[in-house]
């Protein structure tokens, strides 16, 4: 399995199409989920292209989690959830859709379960707003 240039996160990096970006640095970005399995799911992208944990750079796999770590505790904070949930797909038998290297942080309020993965669309004003919190919380 090789790294395909053309998917979806691919673009998103280079800007060819639109997100709702809440955080970037020299190594990743942040951005909405557009069908959030909760309000507030965001996704913690590499910059450096692989498809998943299978082919990555160990230098980027290290990199990359401090900053799911910071999202994530932004992300609590943003949406007053009792907890986080971080996962992270690989391969279509593990349930990966897009083949960029990603994490979701998504925030969970208790007893509340996830949405279907990949599920509904969300309302781009509702994506913004969200954005905005999150990126509230990261100060
Ligand atoms: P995976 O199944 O690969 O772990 O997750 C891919 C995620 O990307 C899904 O949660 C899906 O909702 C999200 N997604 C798919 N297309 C787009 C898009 O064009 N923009 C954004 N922001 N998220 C997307």
């Amino acid at each position: 399995m090789s790294y395909d240039t053309g998917n979806i996160f691919a673009k998103i990096l280079r800007g060819e199409i639109p997100s709702h970006k809440v955080y970037e640095d020299d190594d990743a970005v942040c951005f909405m989920d557009v069908m959030p399995q909760a309000p507030g799911h965001a996704l913690v992208v590499p910059k450096a292209p692989s498809r998943n944990v299978l082919d990555a750079d160990p230098a980027v796999l290290a990199k990359i989690l401090p900053i799911v770590q910071k999202i994530a505790i932004a992300s609590k904070a943003a949406f007053a959830a009792d907890g986080i949930t971080v996962m992270q797909f690989n391969e279509p038998a593990g349930g990966q859709t897009v083949f960029h290297l990603h994490y979701h942080v998504i925030p969970r309020i208790d007893g509340v379960p996830l949405k279907a993965h990949s599920g509904k669309m969300e309302d781009g004003a509702v994506l913004a707003a969200n954005a905005a919190k999150l990126k509230a919380a990261l100060g």
